[in-house]
């Protein structure tokens, strides 16, 4: 009988539960206790939704207050000392809050940990901090709680937890420069692994019979050192005498599958969604009496599972391993929403193609049914129900549409080359006269509580058409009217019309649908809700040209048209799976290419796509990345090749690490890129300057994420660094991103002051 297992279940709760209870608690508006039974509540609920499907083992371990690899840090007693823990005490929630957030009802506030994306995934994890000699001890006592929570309910439980060696790959200090595989690290195993150890021996006290420990960096290029550890690690952690499966996943292990042979786990779990091909390079390394854990239904997606294509997969290993072969999803379902049933409004056609979590547990215990000796009538239709579904799927004109894909087809032919940019910036230059260190901001302005509730009293339909035009007309006037106030040289719209940048967009296009309650955690309490792209993308109509005709009838200034990027569009939605993603994009960037046009005709002199999520589209490996850049580059290059040389493009990406990327940022030649780099004291700009990057650039002056205004003279310092690494005459002066998160006081006072130190630079 084949096995079926779930490497980690969505914590936040179907109606985002987790989510309202820790923010009430964090506003001292619910009890520690009230907050201990809603976690407590959630688990149940998910241990007993898994185990309802025919699990033969629930996740314990998966579920986090904040976040799984804070969970743990805590657990290791790794609390930096300015959150003034000592290192006899048990660490307390408040303790792990104030490192996640900053602060917490108890306890002084500090400086919060770093956060940053987890693997390929918009969730984001909390940077462990590794100090040299560091000495870890077993501070919390959660997941033996928690696996004796699920066993009272009567669970056959597989507690989940990060493997040392990714957990040290993800950690930072000074002490360590040398980035995520900074050697020295590993001397950190030293102290680390008696604890592990220690924790594995306590696990197997209560009854477990196996631990999923999880090592994605498997998925990663590692130095040879890094790989070497794992015989190490892994021979040591065998001696506490529990079983381990080696859990892998969102990419294909390559050179790594050396480092699984001879490795003392007793089974191994691989990502074959990501990576289909290297099952049977692992199948060669796999041990006799290994397990081996195929993830076959994509926890990165919402799409139904081909489930004769799972089967035919698994199939033939069912005979040859029997019970060693084990299934479950490709990896945690962290990353997709919890249940398509929570859906109202979505119609049944789109509703058949699609599984959430909750659905993938079905199709897991479908398939495993399927390859049994005699599958229930049950698993047989639904078997048919799923094929028919994808069937007409594939056939659906709600998929197709066929001037769509001709267009494609002849995308090769279309323009994506301007005149260069020493000859256009000529032309632009005087067309839009604009002074040195031209000042202008990224887009969107303070998002008033009462801009909010016009926007939703005219979605849910209690404001007519009329009256939202007329008081988003009034935002956009106010806009302008207080951006010539302030003396701004490139002005913006202001983006009250957009809830989410991708979103916008995402609704006024053809191929995107959106759930009322498909949330996925991205930190901490903060979810997102992905639009999803399930067909061909085409532009019906023109999306921003009558707000941003309406902002520049209103100015003799200049007014940048605002568009989000097709990388970003695809970044942070769910893309469809039966075509390449670089389809996808290039199909987005035809939209877009359309809207450009229209709104160049429509006498908009400077238009700026963003693409904040250009970086993180970089894929895991390495030999990937020059393909990625390709066709990234070619989809903005496709958005923006068609415009008159006159016409100023501009973009934005709101982060600094710009080493990897410059060659391709320089490809995609846009007239004017900001970026956020006041927090770098300008040293980010080093990428640019080694690269003598040619065009314009606007290195953000200050930071947006915090109320605080900022001193002229402090402005001008940094533009005067700036000039020092890039000729002046290529800078402008604007802020590090988008200003909707902040409010209207502030705002004001630091533009005034951000103009005045582009005056002052201008006449030094
Ligand atoms: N134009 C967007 C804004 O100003 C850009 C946001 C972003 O880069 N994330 O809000
Ligand atoms: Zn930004």
């Amino acid at each position: 009988m084949t096995i079926t297992h779930n490497l980690g279940f969505p914590r936040i709760g179907v109606q985002r539960e987790l989510k309202r209870a820790l923010e009430a608690y964090w506003a001292g508006n619910l009890s520690a206790q009230a907050l201990d039974d809603t976690g407590r509540e959630l688990r149940a609920r998910h241990w007993q939704l898994q185990a309802r499907s025919g699990l033969d083992f629930v996740p314990v371990g998966d579920f986090a207050w904040y976040d799984h690899i804070l969970e743990w840090t805590t657990l290791l007693g790794a609390v930096p000392a300015r959150f003034a823990q000592s290192d006899k005490e048990a660490v307390d929630l408040d303790t792990l809050f104030r490192m996640g957030r900053g602060r917490a009802p108890k306890g002084t506030p500090a400086a919060a940990c770093e956060m940053t994306k987890w693997f390929d995934t918009n969730y984001h994890y909390i940077v462990p901090e590794l100090v040299p000699q560091q000495s870890y001890r077993i501070a919390r006592s959660y997941l033996f709680d928690q696996i004796r929570e699920a066993q009272a309910l009567g669970h056959s439980v597989k507690p989940v937890i990060p493997g040392p060696l990714t957990w040290l790959w993800l950690g930072k200090g000074d002490a360590f420069a040398q980035g995520a595989g900074d050697v020295a690290k590993l001397a950190l195993l030293e102290n680390l692994l008696p604890v592990y150890k220690e924790v594995l021996r306590q696990v197997k006290a209560l009854g477990v019979e196996w631990v999923q420990i999880d090592e994605p960096i498997l998925g990663l290029d590692l130095p040879g050192p890094w790989r070497e550890a794992f015989e190490r690690v892994y021979g040591e952690l065998a001696q506490a005498g529990v079983r381990v499966l080696l859990a892998s996943y969102f990419e294909r292990l390559d050179e790594n599958i050396q480092v699984l042979k001879g490795l003392p786990v007793q089974g191994v779990h691989i990502d074959l969604l990501r990576a289909p091909d290297q099952l049977n390079d692992v199948l060669a390394v796999l041990g006799d009496d290994q397990v081996l854990s195929l993830g076959l239904i994509d926890g990165r997606n919402v799409w139904r599972t081909d489930l004769d294509r799972a089967r035919a997969v698994a199939e033939p290993l069912a005979a040859r391993l029997g019970d060693r072969l084990w299934l479950a999803p490709s990896c945690s379902l962290l990353h997709v929403p919890v249940d398509l049933d929570a859906e109202k409004e979505l119609d049944a056609e789109l509703r058949s193609w699609l599984s959430f979590a909750t659905q993938k547990l079905d199709e897991l215990a479908w398939l495993a049914d399927s390859l049994s000796a005699a599958p229930a009538p049950a698993t047989q239709e639904a078997l048919q129900r799923q094929r028919s579904a994808l069937q007409a799927k594939k056939e659906s004109a709600r998929i197709h549409n066929g001037a769509v894909q001709a267009r494609l087809e002849a995308s090769a032919g279309l323009a994506r080359n301007r005149r260069p940019f020493a000859e256009r910036i000529v032309v632009q230059q005087e067309k839009l006269r604009l002074p040195a260190y031209p000042t202008t901001t990224i887009g969107s302005f303070p998002q008033t509580a009462e801009i909010r509730v016009s926007r939703r009293d005219w979605k849910n339909g209690a404001l007519s058409d009329a009256a939202y035009e007329s008081a988003m007309r009034k935002e956009i006037e106010q806009v302008i009217r207080f951006q010539e106030r302030v003396g701004l040289d490139v002005l913006v719209h202001g983006e009250a019309e957009r809830n989410d940048m991708v979103e916008y967009f995402g609704e006024l296009l053809g191929g995107f649908a959106f759930t009322q309650n498909g949330w996925v955690q991205s930190y901490g309490s903060r979810c997102v809700k992905p639009p999803i792209i399930f067909g061909d993308v085409a532009r019906p109509a023109a999306m921003t040209v009558a707000w941003s005709a309406y902002a520049q009838s209103l100015t003799d200034k200049p007014v940048k048209g605002m568009l989000t990027g097709p990388v970003t569009i695809l970044q942070w939605s769910f893309v469809r799976d039966d075509q390449p993603r670089e389809t996808t994009c290039r199909q987005l960037a035809l939209a877009l290419r359309d809207e450009v046009l229209d709104l160049e005709a429509a006498g908009i002199a400077v238009i700026q796509i963003d693409e904040p999520a250009f970086r993180e589209g970089l894929p895991l490996r390495r030999a990937d990345w020059k393909r990625y850049l390709e066709w990234a580059v070619d989809c903005f290059r496709l958005s923006t090749g068609a415009v008159r040389d006159e016409t100023q493009i501009h973009t934005h990406m709101c982060y600094s690490e710009f080493n990897d990327i410059i060659e391709a940022i320089a490809a995609m030649d846009a007239d004017v890129i900001t970026i956020e780099t006041s927090r770098s004291n300008m040293e980010l700009l080093g990428a640019f300057e080694d690269f003598r990057y040619p065009n314009d650039i606007g290195p953000g002056v200050y930071d947006i994420h915090s109320p605080n205004v900022p001193e002229v003279e402090w402005m001008v310092g940094l533009m005067q660094k700036a000039a020092k690494r890039l000729p002046s005459e290529r800078l402008w002066v604007n802020p590090d991103c988008g200003l909707k998160t902040r409010g209207w006081a502030e705002t004001e006072a630091a533009l005034v002051r951000m103009v005045s130190a582009a005056q002052a630079l201008r006449y030094t």
